[in-house]
């Protein structure tokens, strides 16, 4: 009985912290592992590096193919994202065609290393739209990162990480960009 109602709670919070698309941590979850690293690497010392992926033109899809379309683009994209991203490292859908990478005891060449790796996982592989099998061509992501320094909160590293993100759109997109490269 205990064991049972231990299961349900436990699945339960499971489904609590999932974003029911993609499968990855959803933005509560991501906001509170963002917290706890923060906390962490503050009192220990060590490196942590946060990154942001943004489909290119994402709008596009939806609007050339439908949102149906738009969805299965969505779920790729995180699939890619999820091959590349075990324990400690935390992978997030932050918002609609945004995911963030939460990448504790990395720095900011390692992280370059592998953010790069995903960009070009991503766009590689020719995505068929399921329903009609029309190939949906070449799908790009845009990232941005920034990494901790003493002091800063939560908003301070998201507004740095954001930042380089909007550098990578500016400069054209399909293209990674991290902090202080404005
Ligand atoms: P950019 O290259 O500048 O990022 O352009 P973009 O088109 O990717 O960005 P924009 O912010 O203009 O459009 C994002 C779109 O994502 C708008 C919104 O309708 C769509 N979207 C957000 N969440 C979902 C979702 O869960 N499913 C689908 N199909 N579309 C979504
Ligand atoms: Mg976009
Ligand atoms: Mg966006």
């Amino acid at each position: 009985e205990v064991a049972m109602l231990r299961e349900q709670l436990e699945e339960i919070r499971k489904e609590a912290a999932t974003d029911p698309l993609t499968l990855l941590a959803n933005r509560r979850a991501f906001d509170e592992a963002i917290e706890r690293i923060r906390a962490e690497v503050a009192e220990v010392g060590g490196d942590f590096c946060l990154a942001f992926l943004d489909i290119d033109h994402f709008k596009k899809f939806n609007d050339t193919w439908g949102h149906q379309t738009g969805d299965q683009v969505l779920r790729y994209v995180a699939g890619v994202i999820r091959q590349r991203v075990a324990p400690p490292r935390f992978a997030a859908r932050f918002g609609g065609e945004e995911f963030a990478l939460i990448l504790p005891g990395e720095s900011l060449s390692e992280t370059a290393f592998l953010v790069e790796q995903i960009l070009k996982d991503v766009s590689v592989a020719s995505v068929r739209r399921r329903s009609t099998n029309d190939n949906l061509g070449v799908i790009t992501l845009s990232a941005g990162i920034a990494c901790y320094r003493p002091g800063d909160t939560v908003h301070d590293l998201i507004e740095r990480a954001d930042a380089s993100l909007y550098n990578a759109k500016r400069r054209g997109r399909n293209r990674l960009a991290v902090e202080g490269d404005g």
